[in-house]
């Protein structure tokens, strides 16, 4: 037994096993990794990153140079024209909801192509009501679900000859549901479909959790636009909050003009400190992508020995961080979260317990201790507690902290069997 953290010889010779059973899917996952430092560091060099670009603009934020390289090196790592890359936005939910409101006006349609979009988006579309939804100002929404965890071409070509559609969203992760997140190919393959016949469609992507997961990106896929959050992949664990939106350069531009003001957009947002920390993080992110994702085959490739259901299975490839367990009871739920907790460094000492949680049914649990809140690039694991009783459990910073923190994790499941 270790003293201090309390973990027995048997989890640990256990997990030893997997680890060397795995050394094959690692070895590539570390090839991904290289190729995307190779990317950022290329864009570093491109655009000269030097101390200069760690100055911080107060007020207005005029003439902030750092913020508007920082914006370069993004757009040049994502493969896009431009990219908006800011502290102001506060969640990737609010760059969605930005990116929403600046391309739809009264009377445009919106279309989700891969079924009901992730939860915090229902009132912003007005899926449930708020006064201040798209809905509100009278912007219509229909979706298509999946169909066996891939897009309903037919269904979404007929859609389209039949209504007039301005925008359609796509999400790629899962979300809180019990489908599989979308690979770059099934989206090349529908959105090559799309501008076929559609050209003028916009085609957003929701790619949260993917960054640096696969090597193309949505953006040299086709579409137009993406967006995605900094406490997840890309802020590499060290950006303190913010998120980005990176595409065609209109389309960048329009989501700066609704961000700020009309008229001010871009030119304007004080950077107060972050720029170096944006710039690190992105420097880091190759890794600690690279890390969550041997945290989550390990978790994986466990969990299924000791019998439980997995996704995806530790050899399956892989679109997001983000891995499912699913339990079939709500105690081995409730005991794996606390054992993640356990094994944070920060609030270890917190017990999380099921609670209520506003826009959710049941009850949810959530272990997260983060240095950042509500960081989930940093090793984290939640879910409702409804049948089958799912844990998605993401992020790592470093692959032997995510370890550790499987190892609890297991390790509380199975001291009260
Ligand atoms: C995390 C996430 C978001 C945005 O969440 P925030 O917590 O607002 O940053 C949106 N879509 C998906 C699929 C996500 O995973």
């Amino acid at each position: 037994m270790n003293e201090k953290i309390e973990i027995s010889d048997k989890t640990v010779e256990l997990v030893q096993k997997s680890e060397r059973d795995l050394k094959e899917i690692f070895e590539k996952i570390d090839e991904q990794c290289e190729k995307n430092s190779w990317k950022v560091l290329n864009a570093f060099h491109k655009y000269q990153i030097s101390e200069v670009h760690f100055n911080e603009t107060t007020g207005y934020g005029y003439g902030d140079i750092g913020r508007d390289t920082i914006e370069k090196v993004f757009a040049e790592v994502l493969g896009s024209e431009d990219a908006l890359v800011r502290g102001q936005f506060i969640s990737g939910t609010h760059a969605l909801t930005v990116a929403l409101f600046a391309y739809l006006r009264p009377g445009d349609r919106l279309l989700s192509i891969s079924g009901t979009p992730y939860d915090t988006l229902h009132e912003v579309i007005g899926i449930t009501e708020n006064q201040s939804s798209l809905k509100s100002f009278g912007i219509l929404y229909d979706e298509i679900d999946l169909k066996d965890n891939d897009f309903d071409d037919e269904k979404i070509l007929s859609y389209l000859e039949n209504h007039p559609v301005k925008m359609i969203e796509i999400q790629r992760s899962k979300g809180y549901s019990t489908r599989k997140s979308l690979s770059i190919h099934q989206l090349e393959r529908i959105i090559s479909k799309i501008k076929k016949s559609h050209p003028e469609v916009i085609i957003m992507v929701d790619n949260c959790y993917c960054e640096f997961v696969e090597e193309k990106t949505p953006i040299e896929v086709g579409a137009d636009v993406m967006v995605g959050s900094l406490i997840k992949n890309l802020g590499g664990g060290i950006a303190p909050n913010g998120a980005y939106i990176a595409g065609k350069k209109e389309l960048v531009e329009l989501a700066g003009e609704r961000l700020t003001c009309p008229g001010e957009g871009r030119e304007v947002g004080p950077t107060l400190g972050i720029n170096k920390l944006f710039l690190q993080g992105l420097f880091f992110a190759p890794s600690v992508v690279a890390s969550s994702l041997k945290t989550a085959v390990l978790a994986s490739h466990v969990l299924e020995k000791l019998g439980y259901q997995v996704e995806p299975r530790f050899d399956e490839e892989r679109v997001d961080i983000v891995q499912n367990i699913i339990f079939g009871n709500p105690e081995d739920l409730i005991h794996y979260c606390q054992g993640i907790q356990m094994a944070s460094p920060i609030d270890s000492n917190a017990i999380p317990e099921p609670w209520d949680m506003p826009g959710y049914q049941d009850k949810v649990i959530m272990a997260a201790g983060a240095f950042t809140q509500g960081s989930s690039i940093e090793l984290s694991c939640d879910g409702p507690i409804r049948s089958p009783y799912i844990a998605y459990m993401q992020g790592g910073l470093t692959y032997p902290y995510g370890k550790l923190g499987v190892m609890k994790a297991i390790e509380e499941i199975q001291k009260t069997k």
